[in-house]
């Protein structure tokens, strides 16, 4: 039976294919097909990790102490049971055999399949089995990650997935797989970045959390906030996701699967048409030019910025290098490096680096403490986790201006409010010159920005107008701290609103003070790469934008067919209107 699921469209288009569920906590399991001849080795793999977790467990319960409680050896024995237990077995060989997916990803697809088998089952105790099978995964997983396919390279992911997009769907073993968890975090998201799903589904988020972010800079269709896709979704149900309308349509009809197939040809089309704008110079039809900026996470997007032409990187986010790390940050070298590899895959554009933004739904790593509190958001984040660690601070901040040396790099401070902060913070910068003076280390001039985010920023524009060279309107988090809505929670995703009429005033009243002091003010919230929005931005006197790459063009195909001196007069109105939405 066809169902349909809604969520929030977070990134466009449309992907059709199999869904693969993973569990939020075994997301970092190794995802990634074999060739044919390796089918029989990798089931080697798995017999031997069975084996060698069957050792252990039996020589645990012939060691146990004699006063040891007897549920621990009933407990042991389940999971001997569990180990022998032929629907996991022989569940994960058809994985490998039919789908030719790597061991531990084999695993952990049967292991979804049976649990839910015992989230169905009526009778409590076995039911409660499931906390053992997914201990005895646990085991097997840790066992094949100490023997890992030494085969395995994420060349061999790479081609395959390329490969897969182009084939028909009716080829089981090749259709496109779309991936399905409760959640997933920014770093997880970022670790997908090569990987071989077409598209992503979870159950929590909002449309501007940073997980939407990154499934947004991957270019392939996403939909979060489903709240229930991971539980009405089946291991391998067929599954079609419609990024632009925030749909998932579940074991579609074969009337919904041609519509859905003509759509997805229709949009490949509309982008092979944009792509044609790719060197046109973003001047609108009044003749002003408009700067047409690109967001990254890592140096390596760099190229996928310059693919669309963008005149530069607006806003590279810093902290993407500081994730995933189990607590173990980047040296001064690794980020100075990091940093000149932005620049030289930028070929001499500027870079604007921001100082790392940790906290609140980008914790450093799962389950760590950044994320913990009460009010994440409202908590120790961004600027205030640097200003909290001056040694942390400095190290990036040497990084920074010795990057600078090589290209022209901006440092773009996130989350200020308060002058005390922009003091601190500046006055650290200016350390950070004394230390590389004493170290006798080359570094280049820099240009100082501020995001304004905070309302109270917005309405302190002589204050940050004085000490920085440039503003950047981070528009996620200025409509998040004016209206009181986490971003990334999905049930308030409904009140997350970048046309309220207080959040319009505070960008327009921004980019006017900007303009008046003769310093640039951009944009680079994801109201920038929203083309339904680029008129009233342009309107309200936004000259320069930044966003994902993959959203240039479109905003582009805006900014060419606008004309600015009409626009301004109308956009005043939207200013003024109650309900601002009725006039866009
Ligand atoms: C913003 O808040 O708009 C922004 C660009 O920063 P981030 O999304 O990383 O918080
Ligand atoms: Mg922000």
């Amino acid at each position: 039976m066809t169902l349909a699921v809604h969520g929030l469209a977070v990134a466009r288009g449309i992907a059709i294919g199999r869904a693969v569920l993973i569990a939020s906590s075994r997301v970092d399991v190794a995802h990634y097909f074999i060739e044919a001849d390796q089918v029989e080795s990798e089931i080697r793999r798995l017999a031997q990790a069975r084996d060698a977790v069957n050792e252990e467990v039996q020589r645990l319960r012939d060691t146990l102490p004699k006063d040891a409680p007897p549920e621990l050896s009933a407990l042991l024995e389940v999971h001997l049971m569990l180990l022998q237990d032929e629907m996991l077995e022989e569940g994960v060989k058809s994985w490998v055999q039919d789908r030719l997916y790597n061991a531990e990803w084999a695993l952990s697809s049967q292991l979804e399949v049976v649990a839910r088998q015992f989230d169905e089952m009526e009778d409590p105790y076995l039911r409660e089995r499931k906390g053992d099978l997914e201990q005895v995964v646990e085991r097997l997983l840790r066992e094949l990650k100490g023997h890992p396919d030494l085969m395995a390279t994420s060349a061999q992911t790479q081609r395959r997935s390329t490969r897969q997009h182009d084939l028909p769907l009716d080829e089981q073993a090749d259709v496109p797989l779309i991936l399905v968890s409760h959640d997933l975090s920014p770093a997880d998201m970022l670790q997908f970045k090569q990987s071989v799903f077409a598209g992503f589904v979870t159950d929590v988020g909002g449309k501007t959390s940073h997980t939407a972010i990154v499934a947004r800079s991957l270019d392939i269709p996403a939909v979060v906030g489903t709240r229930q896709a991971s539980q009405l979704l089946r291991q391998d149900d067929m599954v079609i996701i419609d990024g632009d309308a925030g749909v998932v349509i579940i074991d579609p009809s074969p009337i919904i699967l041609d519509e859905y197939v003509f759509k997805k040809r229709q949009a490949e089309i509309d982008r092979e048409r944009l792509s044609r704008l790719r060197h046109t110079p973003a001047v609108t039809l009044d003749g002003q030019r408009i700067e047409l900026l690109a967001n990254i996470e890592m140096p390596d997007d760099a190229p996928a910025a310059l693919e669309v032409s963008a005149v530069g990187v607006g806003l590279f986010r810093s902290e993407f290098l500081f994730m995933g790390r189990d607590g173990h940050l980047p040296d001064e070298e690794e980020q100075f490096q990091a940093y000149c590899r932005a620049l030289e895959g930028m070929q001499g554009l500027p870079v604007t680096i921001r100082t790392v933004d940790i906290g609140a739904d980008k914790p450093l790593d799962k389950g760590s403490r950044e994320g913990d509190h009460l009010n994440p958001a409202l908590g120790l984040r961004a600027i205030r986790w640097s200003l909290a660690d001056p040694a942390m601070f400095l190290t990036q901040l040497r990084a920074l201006l010795r990057a600078a040396a090589r290209g022209q790099v901006n440092i773009l401070f996130p989350m200020l409010a308060h002058a005390r902060e922009i003091r601190q913070t500046l006055s650290l910068l200016d350390h950070a010159r004394v230390q590389l003076d004493n170290r006798c280390l080359a570094y280049g001039p820099v240009k100082v920005g501020a995001m304004i985010e905070i309302p109270a920023a917005a309405l302190s524009m002589p204050l940050f107008l004085r000490h920085f060279d440039f503003l950047s309107i981070g528009t996620n988090d200025l409509i998040q701290y004016t209206l009181a809505i986490d971003r990334a929670d999905e049930s308030v995703a409904h009140l997350y609103d970048p046309l309220h009429p207080a959040v319009l005033r505070l960008i327009a009243d921004t980019i006017r003070a900007g303009q008046q002091a003769g310093k640039s003010v951009s944009v680079c919230g994801e109201m920038a790469g929203d083309p339904q929005l680029t008129r009233l931005l342009l309107g309200l006197g936004l000259r320069s934008f930044s966003m994902h790459p993959t959203q240039i063009l479109a905003v582009k195909q805006e900014v060419l067919r606008a004309d600015v001196a009409k626009l301004t007069d109308w956009a005043q109105r939207v200013l003024e209107a109650d309900d601002p939405a009725k006039l866009i």
